[in-house]
């Protein structure tokens, strides 16, 4: 069995950051379910088809080519916003599920783990994970790091318009049926909004760590009596 670290959490509380860095922390693989969502959006855009209309969303969702997860294309917030109109639809969720499920018992490289993001990770995708976390941060803060964000990729937002984005992302994230976005019940809860890049790594490895250990420990024993 593999360790799984889920983190879950609002749209740039930086999450993301934090998943790759425990990732490379300890060796284990790491995966962005968000780029999954937002793959899907893309081929669905590309195609001119309405990301809510189930179909056009089903067919997006089985056309992803996880070769552009690094793509910047996926990263603008037309693709964010489409992103999450396909994840609110159920079969999208469903067709995305094994590719998720595959991910984290057999995580790529033969790792013994795996770190996954997004948002139902702790709560629908691995709820047995050996440690959850939830990373959030004002909304002010998360505008203003995407603005930064999209800057350095030569894109020039209002911030003000990001911000509303963002919250309204959040809120229809939070309030659909189907996996919305929310603390697991044993998820520990990190607030990045007065913590730099380095403080918030140090404050999530010590959320993760007396969880992670004893599964690390409890490997090195199997392998020692292997
Ligand atoms: O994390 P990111 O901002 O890239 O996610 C884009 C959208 O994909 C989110 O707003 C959310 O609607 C959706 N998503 C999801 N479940 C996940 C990851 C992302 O519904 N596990």
């Amino acid at each position: 069995m593999s360790i799984i670290i889920a983190v879950d959490g609002t749209a740039a509380s930086g999450k993301g950051t934090l998943a790759k860095q425990l990732a490379a922390h300890y060796g284990f693989a790491h995966l962005d379910s968000g780029a999954l969502y937002r793959l899907t959006a893309l081929a669905v855009l590309q195609a001119k088809g309405d990301p809510g209309r189930e179909a056009d969303a089903l067919r997006g969702a089985r056309a992803i080519d996880l070769s552009m997860a690094g793509d910047p294309a996926i990263r603008t917030d037309v693709v964010g916003q489409a992103a999450s109109k396909v994840a609110g639809i159920g079969a999208v969720r469903a067709a995305l599920l094994d590719f998720q499920k595959d991910f984290l018992s057999h995580p790529p490289g033969g790792s013994p783990g795996a770190v996954m993001d997004g948002r139902d990770i702790g709560t629908v995708i691995a709820p047995d994970a050996a440690a959850k976390l939830y990373v959030d941060a004002r909304p002010e803060l998360r505008a203003h790091r995407r603005w930064l964000e999209l800057k350095s990729m030569g894109i020039d937002r209002d911030e003000a318009d990001l911000l509303k984005e963002l919250m309204a992302r959040d809120a229809a994230d939070k309030s659909r049926p189907i996996s919305p976005l929310k603390p697991a019940p044993d998820a520990a809860l990190l607030d990045t909004s007065d913590l730099g890049i380095e403080p918030a790594f140090a404050a999530a490895l010590a959320m993760v760590e007396p969880k992670v250990r004893p599964h690390l420990e409890g490997l090195l024993k199997d392998r020692h009596r292997g």
